[in-house]
């Protein structure tokens, strides 16, 4: 049986790792299973599949997790430092879908432990990659693409190598608002920004789709996962959301990864890797799709893709700056503090206030400082708000 962790169980990721999971009950023993504000459901699934521990991230919840968990064999726990006691349990597979900086820590401590870390957690590598990738080397463990565009790379570069790559496409669907008139992207609410056009995934995802953040943060991913240079990593607009990456090698040959936008499909696939093993998602029927269509992206429409160009070339730790900046913005625009538009405008501040002190951005890279700067860019982002405030 192959222990696993699920952090972030409670979430969209992490539903759809559980689904798959209780598919097949005899080949798992569930460890741990972490969540934040959903105890019932945490609570539910921990003892569906009889985990060794449930852990709530909101230490006041713990009276409520216990009570939920009565009579049932479960250990409780809470807080962020039992988030990573419950990473640091011996398991063969760990998946990392906490969502933001707060599933850096856990998902260094799994890799610290040498369990295979699934990482759908991007922020983990637009905060930190570097960080992370030397915590996998010095522990010997491996480090496996959940988000459905890397996933896809990862597929596509089976058997390759990587120095006949000449480029990376990403594919992006455009997200709610692609085709909305520039001027009314200022007016956009928070319900039509929470509406994606084919992904059925978390809210704050579902914004950053809207917004393109969530793909300059996986064109930050891309870099720092394959290690390819920045200027050789392209943004496609593929509305349809069938063709989830492409790599371009020297010979001129495109290899695409096409499937159905269903996540259990890269999540399957870290689950299962290396074995390709039957997976419960829709086959695509290509003769009656008929088409598909691709665009440029427009970066007047979405800044956020300018923003993570300007990151990687700055590259230390300003990709904590942006991260950080760009958790706090979307905060302020699902409290109806800011406007849609505002968010890259906050972050754009934050960043632009940081090179007045270099010496913070090229600090070292340890997770001291990695959260250090996370904090600074809050509240740095707290204050470029007020100033924006509706
Ligand atoms: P959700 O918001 O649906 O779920 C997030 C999970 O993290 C929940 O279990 C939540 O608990 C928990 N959580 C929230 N805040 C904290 C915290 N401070 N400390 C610990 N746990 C916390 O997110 P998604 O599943 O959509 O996304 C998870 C990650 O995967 C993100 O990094 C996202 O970018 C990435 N991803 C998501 C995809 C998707 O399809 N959804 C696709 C590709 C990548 P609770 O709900 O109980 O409060």
């Amino acid at each position: 049986m192959r222990r696993v962790t699920i952090l972030g169980a409670t979430g969209s990721v992490g539903q759809n790792t559980l689904n798959l999971i209780a598919r097949d009950p005899d080949a798992y023993d569930v460890v741990a299973l972490t969540g934040g504000g959903n105890i019932a459901q945490l609570a539910r699934d921990a003892v569906a599949l009889n985990a060794d521990i449930a852990v709530t991230a909101h230490e006041d919840r713990l009276d409520d997790l216990r009570a939920a968990l009565a009579g049932s064999s479960v250990a409780v726990a809470a807080g962020a430092a039992a988030l990573a006691e419950a990473a640091a349990r011996p398991a063969d597979w760990v998946m990392s879908a906490i969502v933001g900086a707060a599933g850096l820590k856990p998902g260094l401590v799994a890799l610290e432990q040498g369990a295979t870390l699934a990482l759908a957690n991007k922020e983990s590598l637009v905060c930190a990659g570097a960080l992370v990738r030397d915590t996998a080397a010095r522990h010997d463990a491996r480090l496996l693409p959940v988000d459905s565009e890397h996933s896809a790379v990862f597929q596509a570069l089976i058997g390759e190598d990587m120095a006949a790559v000449e480029r990376i496409i990403l594919t992006a669907s455009g997200g709610a608002f692609r085709d909305w008139p520039l001027d009314a992207l200022e007016r956009a609410t928070l319900a039509e920004a929470s509406c994606h056009p084919n992904w059925d995934m978390g809210q704050r995802i579902t914004i950053d789709s809207a917004s393109m953040f969530n793909k300059a943060m996986e064109v930050i991913e891309t870099h720092e996962l394959f290690g390819i240079d920045p200027d050789r990593i392209e943004v496609l607009i593929h509305p349809e959301s069938l063709i989830h990456a492409l790599v371009g090698y020297r010979d001129g040959a495109l290899m695409a990864h096409v499937g159905a936008p269903d996540m259990r499909h890269a999540i399957g696939y870290a689950l299962n890797w290396p074995e390709r093993r039957a997976l419960p998602v829709e086959r695509l029927d290509l003769a009656r799709i008929g088409q598909l269509s691709f665009a440029a992206p427009d970066e007047a429409r979405w800044p956020a893709l300018r923003l993570a160009r300007n990151v990687m070339e700055r590259g230390g730790l300003s990709g904590a700056v942006f991260n950080a900046a760009k958790e706090r913005a979307l905060d302020g625009f699902i409290a109806g503090r800011i406007g849609f538009c505002d968010m890259a405008r906050v972050v754009e501040d934050v960043l632009a206030g940081f090179e007045s002190d270099p010496g913070l951005v090229d600090a070292a890279m340890t997770l001291d400082n990695v959260m250090q700067t996370d904090h600074l860019a809050r509240i740095r982002a707290d204050e470029a708000m007020a100033k924006r405030a509706r």
